[in-house]
This record gives structure tokens, C-alpha cells and sequence, in this order.
């Protein structure tokens, strides 16, 4: 649990995110390297004095350890993509995903674009990632429980016709990156842990079109839809305080 001085640390490193992920999609145009997005996160936070949550990282699912500073999942990549020398293409789907840490406290968010002009079935991934997201948020109030906040992700992807694939999901995050408690894309609402002012979580639902099941890519590190199918990550990191829940990555050009 957080004290609010705390959590404010927390919100200085997630306008930060926020702002290089706007910088990064602003970036991300047709023609554009995947290795170049990389490179220009890795000079935002050195700029700024931050420390990459990413590099080095070993966790026991990848071949570590992981020397990039951004997760770049193209297409049917749904997490943890490596970036690699890819020039990206018209209607490409997108997914940056972002942890770092300024003065020893972290903040970790993710956004799908589409490059260039979308699909209609593309958009509407995207949208509905986007829509499971804002209802997770609304679910982590105090006082919920944190099955609320599982239960809100499946209903609106179930709804829009996606399978949910539980294998990885959101977490409680402060110091580190990975911190108590897990948090499932897929959950029954009234139950779990009681949420409490102080509590402080990365929410981030990922869908996928036409599968629930992931494949590991070659590289070690991607994980790919089983099908072939696109995918997208929506992710904010939320502190609940005694006020309500601040969502401490907004970027600017978001909406509410
Ligand atoms: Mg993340
Ligand atoms: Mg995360």
C-alpha cells in the first residue's frame, strides 16, 4: 500500500510514460522502423534521468535477458513484442508498451495504434481493448473488489465477441515493476481482494480476434496469437485513494 506522497511520485513517472508514448505513436507513421521507435524511446528517458523497467529484465517466460527499453507488437504480436528492424506498413496494428522508473518509483502503460488508415474489424479491436480498459478502471473503486475489476475486462471483450486468454494480466506495481496482487483479465465480480485507498495496479486487457491461445515467437521473447490472428493491449497504471481512482499514465490526448 502506497501513502499519497507516494502515489504522487508514482503520477511524475506516469506523466512521463504517458507523454513518450504519445511521442512514440505521434512517431509511428508507415515507413517507420521498428528499432527507430526504440531508439527514440531509449533517448526520452535517458534525457530525463529514467531507468528502463525492460532492460535486463529476465523474467522466467522470455530468453533473457531483454535489452530494449519497449515492447513493439505488430499485428498478430500481442505482448511482449521485440523490437527488431521492421519497416511498418499501412494498416499495421501497433502495440508500445512502456515501464519505467524516475527516483525509484514506476509507472508501466501500453496503447495500440493503427498505422496509417484501419480496418474496420482492426478499429474495432482496438476500440473494444480501449473499452475494457476505461470499464476496468471504473470497476477498481474502493471498497470494490477486485474480481470487479476482472469481471468488467471479460464482459466487454465477451460481448464484442473476443475470447479472453487469462495467462497473463494486469499486477500491483510501486517499487518494482511486478509487484502483488495479480490482477485476471477474467474474474467473477463480488469477489477477490477488497480494493483499499493506497492500493496501486497496472490494468492492461489484451485481445485477440480469433483465438484465446498465444504461441511463442522464434525470437524467444513475442507472443503471438495462435492463429494468425491481430491482437491489441490497452494498459493504464491506477492508484484508488481515498478520493477515487487516478489513473496515473493518462496521456494528454486522451479523452476523460
Ligand atoms: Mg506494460
Ligand atoms: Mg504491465
Amino acid at each position: 500500500m502506497k501513502t499519497p506522497a507516494q502515489i504522487e511520485q508514482m503520477h511524475v513517472t506516469g506523466r512521463f510514460v504517458g507523454e513518450v508514448l504519445e511521442q512514440l505513436t505521434a512517431s509511428a507513421r508507415v515507413g517507420v522502423d521498428l528499432l527507430d521507435l526504440e531508439q527514440q524511446a531509449r533517448d526520452l528517458i535517458r534525457d530525463r534521468g529514467a531507468t528502463s523497467c525492460y532492460w535486463d529484465y529476465s523474467p522466467s517466460f522470455g530468453r533473457g535477458p531483454f535489452r530494449n527499453v519497449v515492447c513493439t507488437s505488430v499485428n498478430d504480436a500481442a505482448l511482449h513484442g521485440l523490437p527488431h528492424a521492421y519497416r511498418l506498413r499501412d494498416g499495421d496494428v501497433l502495440s508500445l508498451d512502456l515501464a519505467v522508473s524516475i527516483d525509484g518509483w514506476v509507472a508501466d502503460s501500453a496503447v495500440t495504434v493503427v498505422v496509417g488508415t484501419a480496418s474496420e474489424d482492426d478499429a474495432h479491436l482496438v476500440r473494444t481493448t480501449e473499452a475494457a480498459l476505461a470499464a476496468a478502471i471504473d470497476a477498481a473503486v474502493p471498497g470494490g473488489r477486485m474480481g470487479d475489476v476482472s469481471a468488467a475486462i471479460e464482459a466487454v471483450a465477451t460481448a464484442a465477441g473476443y475470447g479472453v486468454n487469462a495467462e497473463f494480466g494486469g499486477h500491483g506495481l510501486g517499487r518494482t515493476m511486478h509487484e502483488d496482487p495479480h490482477v485476471s483479465n477474467r474474474g467473477r465480480a463480488g469477489r477477490g481482494l477488497r480494493l483499499k485507498p493506497g492500493l496501486t495496479l497496472a490494468l492492461e486487457p489484451w485481445l485477440m480476434t480469433g483465438t484465446d491461445q498465444l504461441v511463442v515467437d522464434p525470437d524467444g521473447w513475442t507472443l503471438r496469437s495462435a492463429d494468425g490472428s491481430r491482437a491489441s493491449h490497452s494498459e493504464h497504471t491506477i492508484a484508488i485513494t481515498e478520493e477515487g481512482t487516478v489513473v496515473l499514465t493518462r496521456r494528454a490526448s486522451e479523452v476523460g
